[in-house]
């Protein structure tokens, strides 16, 4: 190559804060995402009024670690991030007879760590290791994963898995959506124009229910090429309410209910895991992706529910 890059220059100069306080990140140099407004919620309403005021054009800002991302690739351009980390309302893990709420802004890592969410719902916690690198999940939130819904994700799977209830809230008050009807297709979910996730509200994890993950990816850390969550409640020998949860192979998490069924009130043996293989043609009908093609993602798929199943065996045990 020959002759000089041509200095690049920044349009950033062009953004103009429209309030005072609110900061334009980005204005000085060449910098990686396009110009945007920043404002540090300082509470619900301020939030509301913000996604009000600007709507497809505002995000909300959680942990960050898919939004910043995307923003640096130039995937989307917000004229303005509203940062919920100091939302008071959006944080902690609270304990009660029916279960645990987790607030939107838990840390991936905090999911982990909890003592409660390990006796309460250990499926959240059996994720944690397959979630990118302790980096990422210092920062990343179960909302956001939540409300992010990466078709490849665990925390959504984990959920739908679990029965899990996502708390949403809005102008016109709280709501909350079970799990298996949040996620509707790829990056798809129920949140409405002007919504947050406020929390994900999951049922106790009685004695005898047992959990399991599994997924295969190319590397550690990496999104799953093909995951499995798994909760059922283990009696005796015998399986029943068996909720298996893929991700990797559909828009949203794929609850796997044929190969359940068979597996209802069996004894996991070496018959029941191949019935249940079987019955994964009738679940699934992955689409071919970057990662493998449809076949593949079905022959892994058939992989981690034997790897599954047995985890669960083990876990009764
Ligand atoms: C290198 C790398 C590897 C990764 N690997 C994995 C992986 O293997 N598995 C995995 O699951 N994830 C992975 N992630 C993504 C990570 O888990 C993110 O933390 C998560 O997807 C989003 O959470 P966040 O809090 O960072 O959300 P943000 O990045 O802040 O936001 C993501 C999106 O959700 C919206 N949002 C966030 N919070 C809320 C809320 N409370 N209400 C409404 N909307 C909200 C934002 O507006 C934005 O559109 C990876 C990320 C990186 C950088």
């Amino acid at each position: 190559m020959t002759g000089k890059t041509p200095p690049v220059k920044s349009n950033h100069e062009r953004f103009k804060p429209e309030k005072p306080g609110w900061e334009a990140r980005g204005s000085e140099g060449p910098v990686k995402p396009a110009p945007f407004g920043y404002v540090r919620a300082a509470s619900l309403d301020q939030v509301f009024d913000l996604l009000a005021r600007y709507g497809e054009d505002a995000r909300v800002l959680a942990g960050g670690q898919s939004l910043i991302p995307s923003l640096n690739l130039r995937l989307s351009a917000p004229a303005v991030l509203i940062d919920i980390n100091g939302l008071e309302e959006l944080a902690g893990i609270a304990v009660d007879d029916g279960g645990i709420r987790i607030g939107a802004l838990t840390r991936q890592r905090a999911l982990g760590d909890s003592r409660e969410i390990g006796e309460i719902a250990p499926l959240l916690a059996m994720a944690m290791p397959y979630i990118a690198h302790p980096a990422v999940r210092n920062r990343g939130t179960i909302g956001g994963s939540i409300a992010y819904a990466d078709p490849a994700a665990e925390l959504p799977a984990c959920a739908v898995a679990l029965g899990a209830t996502i708390e949403l809230c809005g102008r016109d008050g709280p709501r909350t959506v079970e799990a298996a009807a949040f996620f509707r297709g790829l990056y798809e979910t129920d949140l409405r124009p002007g919504e947050v996730v406020s929390a994900v509200s999951v049922p106790r994890s009685e004695p005898g229910w047992c959990s399991a993950i599994a997924e295969l990816a190319r590397r550690h850390g990496d999104y799953a090429i093909v995951g499995l969550a798994a909760h059922a409640r283990v009696e005796g020998a015998a399986l029943s309410d068996v909720r298996l949860a893929f991700f990797g192979v559909g828009g949203q998490p794929v609850r796997a209910s044929a190969a359940a069924a068979v597996l209802e009130g069996r004894a996991i043996d070496q018959a029941a895991v191949a019935a249940a293989q079987d019955a994964l043609e009738d679940d699934l009908q992955p689409s071919s992706d970057l990662q493998a093609n449809a076949a593949t993602k079905l022959h892994l798929a058939r992989v981690l529910t034997a790897r599954v199943l047995a985890q669960l065996a083990e876990e009764a045990r």
